[in-house]
């Protein structure tokens, strides 16, 4: 079924998909990282204006904002997130979408020269778009589906909202955001710019009916040893060697708690790099668990393995900088049932099946849920991320725009007739 504008969604992508807004981390000083994407987010506050938005361009944040107004009363307002930067690409090869119209199933040549294939044999979701107009790269880049997909829904939905003033809504503020691939993007995000937003959803990746509230907690650890140099032939009962303190301290790690052991809702301590004279060491670390107190004992765990190497060789000679990076969404959505009861009532008002899945990782929606706002994630409809095989269809583009549209008038109904408060399940 056909739902919103699919001749507005295919050049709105195509458009979008061409701008260069690739988030770079070595600019990491500079807000946002790159000016392709300011110019993307001003373009997209003046079109939202088109939709009976007021918008503007928040120059501290790098956010692009937009509020629909209410045309009804008693709605609490919510929020959409979409993010305009795509992951770095080579600078030779601009992004070059290709369309493919009614789409069969077959194996296509993104590059023949280069022998780059799309092919169904590698990619078996790609059988299921037959008859679909589906947007690949040229093959020599990515496409930008994450998030131009998204960014491109929204704006359908918008369009569509302006539109059908029958159907009721609250205030919707939506927001188009830089530097996500980079994860300073929903760090910066200014809750004011969301005044009164109760609850908001980002619209990043995943197949039509994916969703997902549960997230990794997340903290990096750096830990560096100092030892005592002394010459090897004089060393007797003097030298202390950093190697073999540190050597002692990743031996004392989990050997079962690592990624390549791990799978669904494992957390793990890895080692990300290590290095090492006598006279002194350092080990980074990162830490990921889904359930909290699992999180805060592998935290612990580290810390408690450093104070027994420091009663054993003298504390002085550790120092151990644990650092978090980010929450699990479920932390802050856990007693608020209905921001995601709201969204599984809105895909089955959709057609969709819902497919809730943990997220091995950190979205925009963990910074944004510490904030204040619970935000777990829908998707955008593509596949293949941050490659030359990135694709998506058009009708898929479409999908999500219904459910955004399901999402305002079923949150307008239950506000009216009553919310869907039904207790989460226990996610594992
Ligand atoms: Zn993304």
């Amino acid at each position: 079924m056909v739902f919103a504008d699919l001749d507005f969604l295919e050049k709105n992508f195509i458009h979008y998909a061409k701008e260069d807004t690739q988030s770079k981390y070595a600019n990491k000083d500079q807000v946002p990282t790159t000016p392709g994407q300011v110019k993307m987010m001003k373009e997209l506050a003046g079109q939202v204006k088109d939709y009976g938005l007021e918008s503007y361009y928040n120059e501290k944040t790098a956010f692009a904002i937009g509020r629909l107004p209410a045309n009804a009363a008693g709605i609490a307002p919510l929020g959409f997130f979409a993010h305009v930067d795509t992951v770095e690409y080579d600078d030779r090869f601009p992004v070059r979408p290709q369309v493919h119209r009614n789409y069969q199933g077959e194996k296509l040549a993104l590059d023949e020269a280069n022998g780059i294939f799309l092919d169904p044999a590698e990619f078996p979701d790609l059988l299921t778009l037959k008859g679909q107009t589906l947007i690949t790269s040229d093959g020599k880049t990515v496409l930008g589906t994450d998030d131009k997909a998204g960014v491109t829904g929204l704006l359908a939905a918008l369009k569509y909202l302006h539109e059908h003033p029958e159907v009721d809504h609250g205030d919707v503020y939506v927001a188009f955001g830089p530097d996500e691939e980079i994860g300073l993007g929903g760090q910066r995000f200014d809750p004011a710019d969301f005044p009164g937003v109760e609850f908001a959803y980002t619209l990043d990746n995943g197949r039509p009916g994916d969703f997902e509230y549960e997230t990794f907690n997340a903290s990096a650890a750096e830990l560096k040893i100092k030892g005592t140099v002394v010459h090897p032939g004089e060393a007797y009962g003097l030298m202390v060697n950093a190697t073999t303190i540190m050597t002692e301290f990743l031996e004392a790690l989990p050997k079962d708690q690592v990624p390549e052991k791990s799978r669904g809702h494992d957390g793990f301590i890895m080692v990300t790099d290590a290095e090492s004279s006598v006279d002194s060491a350092r080990v980074g670390l990162i830490i990921r668990d889904f359930d909290w107190d699992k999180f805060l004992a592998k935290e612990d765990l580290v810390r408690d393995l450093v104070a027994r190497l420091g009663e054993k060789y003298g504390a002085d000679r550790f120092d151990l900088h644990l650092r978090r990076q980010y929450e699990n969404i479920y932390n802050g959505i856990k007693d608020k049932p209905y921001v995601v009861n709201l969204a599984l009532d809105a895909y089955e008002k959709a057609g969709l099946t819902a497919n809730v899945q943990t997220f091995r990782g950190g979205t925009d929606g963990n910074f944004i849920t510490q904030k204040g706002i619970p935000t777990p994630n829908l998707f955008n409809g593509g596949g293949n991320y941050h490659g030359r095989y990135e694709y998506v269809t058009v009708e898929q583009m479409d999908q999500l725009a219904e459910l955004l549209v399901a999402i305002v008038s079923e949150h307008a109904r239950q506000s009216r007739e009553g919310r869907d408060e039904r207790p989460l399940e226990k996610y594992w």
